[in-house]
């Protein structure tokens, strides 16, 4: 029989793309979304690219009624991944209420009421946001998480601490954190990708929103850190080998492989390009001219992070294996297909 496992912030940006990946290895997924950042016409993407539609269950999750009775119709699943969240980092230092209150209740409540009916896998959507300022690179997972500068980032650390607690304590439960780094890219039929809600704060839709006319200038902001050209270096990670992961993630946990109830992951392909690097890469891949100029820097930006990635390939059996350029080519091809839809 299919295990069915549950995808909390499944219409979003990367729990689309992995509830795709996980009707490919033949679960049945059940996606979990109040909508908050999304659209359900993302169910129907999922059943045109997969020819399987999963289940969909508008629930808000920092509800505790209506978690409590969404894990009662689904005490048959085998695991949950948990990717729902609130994850604008300017937004979270304006309203820091809104976000402890919707990515930590919103994690209590799934805890508690999963585990209340028996599931007992967990998945958590973490980022290289709780290393602050690496002290080495490529950077292990030992590296001790600081507090991050945006109440965003903290709700990653906090969420990671109540994962260690809960799972000290909680005979046969399991949680694995992987630590997602800069996820960029798309499908490659071009149907799902990522959509910012207004200005997009993160590099890779800023250039192809750009380079499609709805923004006038990419802003690069700072060219004076001591990298090779002066622009920070990520570890930009296709969003389909990130989804390829939890896939991975998934089945070491049903296996239960796991060697500790708490295991943590970094998610990156050990690769840093920076700022300029990605823009070259855009303007070559797509053929356009890209509109920039080098501003000031962003605060709180990090000269350089990148991965390593050893323990999940030892652990997982997961690395990473699209490119920059498949990277852009796909998000390329989204927002192009996106803004054809559109207008
Ligand atoms: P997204 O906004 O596209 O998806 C999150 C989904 O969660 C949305 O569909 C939203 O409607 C839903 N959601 C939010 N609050 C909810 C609630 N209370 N109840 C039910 N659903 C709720 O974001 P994404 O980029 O797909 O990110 C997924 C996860 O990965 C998030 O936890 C995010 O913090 C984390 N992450 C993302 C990145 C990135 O660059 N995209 C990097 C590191 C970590
Ligand atoms: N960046 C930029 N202009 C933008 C958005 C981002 O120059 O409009 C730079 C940013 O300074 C950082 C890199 O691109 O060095 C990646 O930023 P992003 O916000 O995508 O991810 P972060 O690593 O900050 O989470």
């Amino acid at each position: 029989m299919k295990k069915k496992i549950i995808v909390t912030g499944g219409c979003g940006y990367i729990g689309s793309h992995t509830a795709i990946e996980l009707i490919g290895h033949n679960y049945d997924v059940v996606v979990v979304d109040d909508l908050s950042n999304s659209s359900q016409d993302t169910i129907d993407r999922i059943e045109a690219i997969t020819g399987v539609r999963p289940t969909f269950e508008q629930v808000d999750l920092k509800d505790a009624v209506q978690t409590e009775s969404l894990f009662s119709a689904h005490k048959d699943a085998a695991a949950v991944i948990h990717f729902a969240a609130l994850k604008a980092v300017g937004e979270s230092v304006q309203k820091p209420l809104d976000y402890y209150q919707n990515n930590l209740y919103s994690l209590l409540n799934t805890l508690k009421f999963q585990h209340q009916v028996g599931i007992e896998s967990f998945i958590f959507s973490s980022s290289a946001t709780v290393y602050g300022i690496p002290k080495a690179l490529p950077i292990l997972e030992t590296h001790k998480a600081q507090r991050p500068s945006s109440p965003y980032g903290n709700t990653k650390k906090i969420a990671e601490e109540i994962l260690e607690d809960f799972t000290k304590v909680t005979p046969n439960f399991s949680a694995i954190s992987l630590r997602y780094f800069n996820p960029i890219g798309a499908h490659e039929s071009g149907e799902i990708g990522e959509l910012p809600n207004g200005i997009p704060n993160n590099l890779m839709p800023y250039i192809t929103q750009t380079a499609a006319g709805i923004r006038d200038q990419l802003m690069v902001f700072g060219d004076d850190y001591p990298t090779k050209d002066g622009t920070p270096v990520r570890d930009y990670i296709h969003v389909v080998d990130l989804a390829k992961a939890h896939v991975q993630a998934v089945q070491r946990l049903i296996k239960q492989e796991q060697e500790q109830s708490f295991e943590i992951y970094n998610l990156g392909t050990g690769n840093g390009f920076s700022v300029l690097d990605v823009i070259k890469a855009f303007e070559r891949v797509s053929g356009q001219k890209l509109n920039y100029q080098i501003v000031d820097r962003r605060e709180g930006d990090v000269t350089e992070l990148y991965a390593s990635t050893d323990l999940a390939f030892q652990k997982l059996g997961w690395k990473a294996e699209l490119g920059l350029d498949e990277m852009i080519e796909s998000a390329w091809r989204w927002e192009q297909k996106y803004r054809g839809k559109e207008n």
